[in-house]
Parts: structure tokens; sequence; C-alpha cells
């Protein structure tokens, strides 16, 4: 599960533009803010490697990086922005959808979910957009750090709410792993989960 080697290949703005040279990929989604680039880098330990996802509602692509030649990291548009117009939510569905629902080389989707906060409707809702799918899918909690919240919530308070919701909804809830991308946790377990998901 060791990333020796990645390597941006490119920027598609439809699904159809993705590279097709059929590696294996997995997507990572979440809302903005939720820590999606820091988990990125702290996978790769790079900094700025997802830096073509930074700007808010307005770069709205699938960028592909490819790891030790062989796998994707697929890093979507975030959701959720508290500033974007209508339009852009729209597009962004569109196109993330249209992504998820077409793209066979998917092999899972890592949902970043914040465990720093409450758990949110929106999360909740692509969560269970995805599961109704059938699309695989790790929950990846981020910040696992963040003692508390304003409202005095410890993460695994709120870790636990978001898979109280999510287990009335599944039969078989998706695994989880809890990550903080300052110290490194859960990183060795994530890249073994995905590394055993490849060989499938
Ligand atoms: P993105 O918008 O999803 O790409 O989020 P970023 O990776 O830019 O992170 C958003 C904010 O959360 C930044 O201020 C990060 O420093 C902070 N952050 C990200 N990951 C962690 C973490 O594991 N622990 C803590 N405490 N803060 C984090």
């Amino acid at each position: 599960s060791h990333i020796k080697e990645v390597e941006f290949i490119k920027s598609s703005a439809k699904p159809k533009d993705c590279p097709k040279d059929n590696f294996p990929e997995f997507a990572i989604l979440g809302r903005s803010n939720v820590g999606k680039s820091s988990l990125i880098n702290a996978l790769v330990r790079k900094k700025e490697v997802a830096l073509t996802s930074k700007k808010p509602g307005k770069t709205q692509l699938i960028n592909h990086f490819l790891v030790n030649k062989s796998w994707y990291i697929v890093d979507l548009p975030g959701y959720g922005f508290a500033n974007a117009p209508e339009s852009t939510r729209m597009d962004w569905s569109a196109l993330t959808k249209g992504y998820f629902l077409n793209r066979d080389t998917l092999v899972a989707v890592l949902l970043l979910v914040d465990a720093s906060i409450p758990a949110r409707k929106i999360d909740l809702d692509c969560a269970n957009w995805l599961g109704r799918n059938e699309i695989p899918m790790i929950f990846v909690f981020t910040k696992c750090d963040k003692s508390k919240n304003k409202k005095g919530n410890r993460p695994e308070e709120n870790i636990k709410d978001f898979q109280d919701i999510i287990r009335e909804n599944y039969r078989q809830p998706p695994p989880w792993i809890m990550t903080c991308s300052v110290s490194g946790l859960g990183r060795d377990e994530l890249l073994l989960h995905m590394s055993q998901l490849r060989n499938y």
C-alpha cells in the first residue's frame, strides 16, 4: 500500500473527458472545507498536490492523480459551498452524478465527513444518494483531533450521531476510518483498505 510516486494527469470538465487507461480509481468527495486537500496531501505525503481544486465554486473539475503508475486518486469538486449560487450547485450534481453513474473503473468513493462538527444534512444526503445507487463507499472522518466544537460535541459523538442515522438507511453500513491529517492518524489504515479493494 506504499505510495512511491504521484503524478497529476489531467483535469476533466466532463466525465467523458476522464482518462481512458482503465486504472482503478478512488474518488474523494466532501463538503467544501472538510479537509479534502489536507487528506490528499497527507496520503501522498506531499504539499499542494490537490491545489487544482482550491477555488471554491469555480473550479468544477475532476482531477486525476496517478499513483505508482497503477491507480488513481480522483479529486472531485467539493459540495455545499456556503455562498455558491444555485446554478453552481446544480452543475456539481450533474457533473459528479454523471461521473459516479458512468465511471466503470471507480473502485470506491471516499466520502469525507468532518468529525469536528455535528452531522450535516448535506453529507447524509450525499451518503444516501451513493448508497441508493450502490456505489461502494468508505466514510473517512476528518479532523478527529479537534477535541471540541462550539456546541461542545466531541468527534466521537459526532461520528456516532452520523452512524446512527446511516444505520437506519443501510442494511450494511459502509466501512469507516477516523483520520487526522495533522498527525497522520488513519493514513496507513486507509491506504491498506484501498489496496485491498483494488485487488478484487
Ligand atoms: P478542503 O476545502 O476540503 O480541501 O479543506 P482543506 O484541506 O483546505 O482544510 C480546511 C481547513 O481545515 C484548513 O484550515 C485545514 O488546516 C483544516 N484541517 C484539515 N484537516 C485537518 C485535521 O485533520 N485536523 C485539524 N485540526 N484541522 C484540519
